[in-house]
């Protein structure tokens, strides 16, 4: 598989006894449909994720949005469709209308996962 964002071959790559297929150039990861919890899981146990939440990333993203649409899924080759994770975390990841896999731009895994664990301490 090739990465939507620079083309590079895609490289396997393991956390805990899961394996993605991650972009060695910009850091991108691709989670077929329902790798996505179980990989931010692992990350939540591992602790290895950044102190910062995802809103201060958040400046940051909105100059490649518009990149973001046009994206091809690694996968299959369509076109993908960016939506903010979890509706108001403002993480937004393209996720293929074909096979619902997820694209990931480099560190937005690691966003996601402090989103959640920022949340999760809120609830509890
Ligand atoms: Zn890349
Ligand atoms: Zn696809």
């Amino acid at each position: 598989m090739q990465c939507p964002v620079c083309e590079e071959e895609l490289a396997l790559r393991s956390y805990a006894d899961l394996k993605l297929d991650q972009c060695g150039t910009c850091g991108g990861v691709w989670c077929d449909r329902g790798e996505l919890q179980p990989v931010v899981h692992v990350l939540l146990k591992t602790g290895n994720i950044p102190a910062e939440g995802a809103s201060t990333l958040h400046a940051a993203r909105q100059e490649v949005d518009t990149d973001d649409r046009t994206k091809p899924c690694p996968r299959c080759q369509q076109m993908t469709e960016s939506f903010n994770f979890a509706y108001d975390s403002n993480i937004y990841l393209n996720r293929c209308l074909a096979c619902e896999g997820i694209w990931l731009d480099g560190g937005e895994l690691r966003q996601v996962a402090a989103f959640i664990r920022k949340n999760s301490f809120e609830d509890s």
